[in-house]
């Protein structure tokens, strides 16, 4: 292979998820959320498999996201949850994408900018990232949103992954005095983790993220979702190595006994994070095991420091034989979980998805 490895992205698997979350989030709409181009999973492939079952609203986080899927979704609703800037209002106008107003600032802008054309309002209820507060929601609501085509009305969640939080109820309840405020609007609260809060929740549009690509939406809980993502790294060469020996930089990986080793062709600049390293890296003081990979049928734990471009697992338990230049070594997928490789490395599949390095094959199958 040219590439190091190989990610395969099941876009069956995608639908299969997508047609799960249909279910769980009913009655409310399952929109999908496509920012940082589909999680890493490539947005010009998932979107138009997730508009042919059914998803027909997308949210993007920045105006560049938005353009681009106006250009693969000619019909698609497209929200910009990073709003309008003084740079973007144009663009917004021009490819018609739906800006959720998340500060008096794009208020103004989009009042001015516009062209009355539809905008979100996002309230925040408790993350203080971007949102309205709901002293600013009422003084607009007793404006009637002046000079705004208003189509939706948003909050996100702060908590969702952790079901027994007491900031959901609270949060629940800040969302259902703003959407008094605006009767009129769609609502929409749930991400992922969010649509598992069951009907604690009343919002006409669930916003779908994580799940849809099978990773864990709630801590603690089996994760119903079908892994979508594989990513793989080929092996380059095997080596024996003497008990005493220490592999990889640093040396802080000393063989406890002989030891085989293999060789694959990724590293930290692939998005396989140094934090996941077998050994010599502050993780690893803490006792915790490090990252493992799946070849031959087996788990075989990380030996030593993750490097910029390989990787070395230990496969002294697999049968001579069993493993040879050439054959690939399961980093995340079908075998060893997503979120558990995001545990080793101190991290949430969401960041090992979004991080997926640019030198890996791509693959797109199963539509
Ligand atoms: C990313 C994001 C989502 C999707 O969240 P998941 O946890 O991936 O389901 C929904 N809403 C907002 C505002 C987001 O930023």
């Amino acid at each position: 292979m040219l590439a190091g490895g190989r990610v395969t992205i099941d876009l069956g698997a995608l639908a299969a998820n997508y047609r799960m979350l249909v279910a769980l989030a009913a009655p409310a709409e399952a929109a999908v959320t496509i920012k940082a181009d589909a999680y890493g999973l490539g947005a010009a492939e998932c979107a138009p498999a997730l508009w042919r079952v059914g998803a027909r609203s997308f949210f993007v986080a920045l105006a560049s996201e938005g353009v681009a899927l106006r250009r693969i979704l000619p019909k698609a609703s497209i929200y910009i949850l990073h709003g309008v800037t003084a740079g973007s209002a144009g663009a917004l106008a021009a490819h018609d994408l739906i800006p959720v107003l998340g500060s008096p600032e794009m208020i103004a802008l989009w009042r001015q900018r516009g062209q009355g054309a539809p905008c979100g309002l996002h309230v925040d209820t408790g993350m203080n990232r971007l949102g309205l507060t709901l002293d600013e929601a009422k003084a607009l609501a007793a404006d009637g949103l002046r000079g705004l085509n208003a189509v939706l009305l948003m909050s996100h969640f702060a908590c969702a992954d952790d079901p027994d939080h007491l900031k959901n109820a609270s949060q629940i309840e800040s969302f259902n005095v703003a959407k008094r405020l605006f009767p009129q609007l769609k609502s929409s609260l749930q991400n992922s983790a969010g649509v598992f809060l069951g009907n604690r929740v009343h919002a006409d549009v669930a916003r779908l993220g994580i799940a849809l690509y099978g990773g864990e939406a709630v801590n603690d809980m089996a994760n119903p979702m079908l892994p979508v993502v594989t990513a793989e790294a080929e092996i380059m060469m095997v080596r024996d190595a003497k008990a005493g020996e220490t592999v990889s930089y640093g040396a802080t990986q000393v063989l406890a006994r002989d030891t085989r080793i293999a060789v694959c062709s990724v590293g930290y600049a692939d998005g396989y994070h140094r934090a996941g390293s077998g050994a010599g890296v502050p993780l690893r003081g803490t006792g915790r095991a490090g990252g493992h990979g799946w070849i031959a049928g087996r788990r075989v734990p990380i030996l030593g420091r993750i490097t910029m471009d390989q990787t070395m697992f230990d496969i002294t338990d697999l049968p001579d034989g069993a493993v040879r230049a050439g054959d690939f070594i399961e980093l995340f997928g079908p075998n060893i979980a997503l979120d558990e490789a995001a545990r080793a490395a101190g991290t949430i599949g969401y960041e090992m998805l979004t991080s997926l390095g640019r030198r890996y094959a791509r693959h797109h199958v199963g539509d």
